[in-house]
């Protein structure tokens, strides 16, 4: 069987740069190397985050033609942003990158889109569901139970949303990346269990990142609309890994859920 190689990249210039590490991930009966490129030293886990969401990526792109060549047709399209007043879990480095990425918004871009988190958040306390999500990520289970169709139904947009479309789509979090529906985009507006069939994906990168980024930390996953003022309550420490070593912790968890890898080869 012929492996599909794929270069997955957190630096810009990743042609010049060194592949530190190989990885063969295993997806249906597939296998898939994985070449890693990253930048050197200690880095934050955000600074890794662009291999993953190239990941997500190439994992969601293929299993969407596997669905479309076996008859269904993704729904998705730009201009349909229901699926954007979900509940949308991220990771701590999920919530860093989103803040860096405001700050480098121009103004006034920058400052609608504070205004909306802080509405959102406002509106969402106002609900009384802030209160439960906080209580779902306390928990030991951490389990949302009915949280997201609650949350849903409060009808309140992602901040990032704009004319129905994601603004920030090159960078929008894993979750966001990994839902892909093909039943009628019609029935996004009162979604349920009978009414929507997603793309399934072999694994998810979303799950594997929030377990390997709350190893050094114990913050659990956070609602998006958490994301600006989580990093005002809990500033950045000093990085004390390598994107390797961050890499590697995230490649096994993935394994670990069902990615059969062939081979783990980080170095540092
Ligand atoms: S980040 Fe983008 S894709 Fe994700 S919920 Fe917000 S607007 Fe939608």
């Amino acid at each position: 069987m012929t492996r599909t190689t794929l270069r997955l990249s957190a630096v810009d210039d990743q042609y010049d740069a060194p592949i530190v590490g190989r990885v063969v991930l295993v997806l249906g009966d597939e296998p898939v190397e994985i070449e890693l490129v990253v930048p050197e030293g200690k880095v934050a886990f955000e600074d890794a985050l662009p291999v993953l969401q190239k990941l997500t990526d190439f994992i969601v792109d293929r299993e969407a033609d596997v669905a479309e060549t076996s008859g269904r047709t993704v729904s998705c399209r730009a201009g349909c942003g229901a699926c954007c007043r979900q509940l949308v879990p991220i990771s701590q480095a999920e919530a860093r990158a989103l803040v860096r990425l405001v700050a480098a918004m121009p103004d006034p871009r920058r400052s609608r889109v504070r205004r909306r988190f802080e509405a959102a958040l406002k509106a969402f306390d106002a609900s009384g569901l802030l209160a439960d999500i906080d209580a779902a990520r306390e928990s030991e289970s951490g389990v949302v139970g009915d949280l997201g169709m609650r949350y849903f139904r409060q009808s309140i947009a992602c901040p990032f949303l704009e004319d129905e479309s994601c603004s920030i789509h090159p960078d929008r979090p894993l979750t966001c990346r990994q839902y892909l529906v093909t039943s009628p985009s019609s029935n996004c507006q009162n979604p349920s269990p009978a009414t929507i069939e997603t793309v399934p994906l072999p694994v998810k990168p979303s799950q594997a990142l929030l377990v390997a980024d709350t190893l050094d930390s114990n913050v659990a996953w956070m609602p998006l609309i958490y994301a600006l003022t989580f990093d005002e309550q809990v500033p950045p420490q000093p990085p004390t890994r390598t994107a390797p070593d961050i890499l590697r912790d995230v490649f096994l968890r993935l394994a670990g859920a069902g990615g059969q890898p062939g081979e783990v080869a980080i170095k540092e």
